[in-house]
């Protein structure tokens, strides 16, 4: 094998290599409820509440926020509950 050939084997080979590897920027997201076992889910503390909202006043899906299907479906029912008591906004108007 020639000097330039080895070369390019050892180029291909490198960029097999960084082609097989995972981009690292990509994190795997924790149910923040089930990492904290004193984190609470209450309709009456919206403080905690805010964090899955958006500035609209929407709640942010499972897939972004991170939680898990059970915390979410409680994080859902505290918000809408904390709504009817003008805890939190159902519209951008009401911030
Ligand atoms: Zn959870």
């Amino acid at each position: 094998m020639s000097p330039k050939a080895r070369l390019r084997a050892k180029a291909r080979k490198k960029a097999r290599k960084a082609a097989k590897k995972r981009p690292s920027a990509i994190r795997k997201k924790v149910c923040r409820f089930c990492a904290d076992a004193n984190l609470k889910i209450e309709y009456k503390d919206p403080k905690t509440l805010r964090y899955f909202m958006t500035e609209t006043g929407k709640l942010i899906p499972q897939r972004i926020s991170g939680n898990c299907a059970k915390h979410q479906r409680q994080v859902c029912v505290a918000v809408k509950r904390a709504r009817q008591l003008a805890l939190m906004p159902y519209a951008p108007s009401h911030m």
